[in-house]
């Protein structure tokens, strides 16, 4: 079975196709600068040179168009048809309350997604156009949704909830929701595979460190609490979001700087953290590379962002009371040597006991990098949401059709 993977954003859509038999990638790439003057395609099929194509692409229907065009393309294709496409899997940011489980597409669900919106205005609407982009160009493919917070819906209310009146919740389900369930899931897994253990036994702190970040408790199997909220924003300091901060700083700024709900809501998401404090940018390789030559305002923003997700961890082991395993992930947790030396430097009174030369070491494997006698595991375990979505597309699809 052949499944196209989407991530459509409201001026990009990244695609993957897998073969699910053997979960092989025989093509991935990205449209960027969608309904832009000049869009760019970027395409990379297996075993064939990459292309780059500079066109105007004004929306997503046309932005799957070029895709598929691509993937038929008789120089560059991987496949001789776009009928070989068997499903469709997209991955969708905010599925609320309603999805604690990837779906199959159909109008009650695409209802439900729209009543989502309000909960996630940036993400969700994106992913419709990516949904009715496919409905266009493949009438009769049938596709299958992959929720970022579906994970995090095992999540008992005494961590979903806020203590601020009951009835915001009630009313408009003003609640902790947390996102990056997908890795969060994956590596959860791959971690208890690596260690020779259930899953269900094990007590996990899973941290996915990429532009956005967040780390997750992970108990019997199931996400017990996560860092990220109703939103995004909420829990870790980030590359260009906050993460916690005294909520009361935002009418406090809005009075004193005479500035719009609007304009704070843009300061806190783009323009704080790492590239706040730093004052150089909000990628991690900058900012440790700065730090490394002197620079101060770089070595207070990684030291920051470091205490911040280890008071993060151990608040979590606090909360499982106990603690097996720490799991690093995504674009910082999976290269960044230093971050993960410092975090776990400072939690040596866990028992836990860091093997240096591991941690050095570089590559895209699954690894320890602790020593064998340390009581808490620290794994590198890279993630793969794309091939979560695949999976669970594939999944879907099979089921569906053995009740058929
Ligand atoms: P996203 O959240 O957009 O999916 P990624 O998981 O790809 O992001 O992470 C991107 C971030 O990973 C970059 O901003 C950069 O800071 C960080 N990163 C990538 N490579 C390295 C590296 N070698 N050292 C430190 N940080 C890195």
């Amino acid at each position: 079975m052949i499944v196209l993977v989407i991530n459509a954003g409201s001026s990009s859509l990244k695609f993957q196709l897998y073969e699910m038999e053997d979960e092989s990638v025989l093509a991935k790439g990205k449209v960027e600068r969608i309904g832009m003057e000049s869009a760019i395609l970027t395409y990379e099929p297996e075993g064939k040179q990459d292309v780059r194509e500079v066109s105007e692409i004004l929306e997503h229907t046309t932005a799957i168009r070029k895709v598929l065009d691509m993937l038929v393309h008789p120089v560059h294709g991987v496949l001789e048809s776009a009928q070989q496409i068997d499903a469709v899997g997209h991955r969708v940011v905010h599925g609320g309350e309603s999805f604690s489980n990837s779906a199959l597409v159909n109008e009650e669900v695409k209802q439900e997604i729209k009543r989502l919106f309000d909960l996630a205005p940036l993400h969700n609407p994106a992913h419709m156009l990516g949904i009715q982009a496919v409905e266009a160009n493949m009438p009769n493919v049938p596709q299958a949704v992959v929720f970022d917070t579906a994970f995090h819906q095992t999540m008992p209310p005494v961590t979903y909830l806020y203590p601020i009146p009951m009835v915001l919740y009630k009313k408009h389900k003003i609640r902790r929701y947390g996102f990056h369930g997908t890795s969060h899931a994956y590596v959860s897994e791959r971690a208890a595979a690596f260690l020779g253990r259930p899953l269900r036994e094990l007590k996990l702190v899973t941290c996915h460190i990429g532009n956005g970040a967040s780390c997750t408790a992970v108990m019997d199997g199931r996400s017990y609490d996560t860092s990220m909220g109703m939103t995004p924003l909420e829990g870790l300091m980030m590359g260009t979001r906050s993460g916690d901060i005294d909520p009361a700083i935002v009418p406090f700024t809005m009075g004193k700087e005479d500035l719009t709900l609007s304009e704070v809501n843009s300061m806190l998401n783009k323009h704080s953290g790492l590239l706040a404090i730093s004052g150089i940018g909000s990628d991690m390789r900058e900012i440790d590379e700065a730090r490394q030559t002197g620079d101060r305002n770089a070595a207070l923003a990684f030291d920051m962002y470091e205490y911040r997700l280890r008071k993060c961890i151990g608040a979590y082991a606090a909360a499982m009371n106990g603690l097996d395993a720490i799991v690093f992930t995504a674009g910082v947790g999976e290269n960044s040597a230093s971050l993960r030396a410092a975090v776990c430097r400072n939690l040596s009174f866990l028992g836990l006991e860091l093997d240096e030369a591991a941690n050095d070491r570089r590559g895209s494997d699954e690894r320890a990098i602790t020593t064998p006698g340390s009581r808490v595991q620290v794994l590198v375990i890279p993630t793969n949401e794309e091939l979560v979505i695949a999976r669970d597309t594939y999944r879907l699809i099979l089921d569906r059709n053995d009740v058929n």
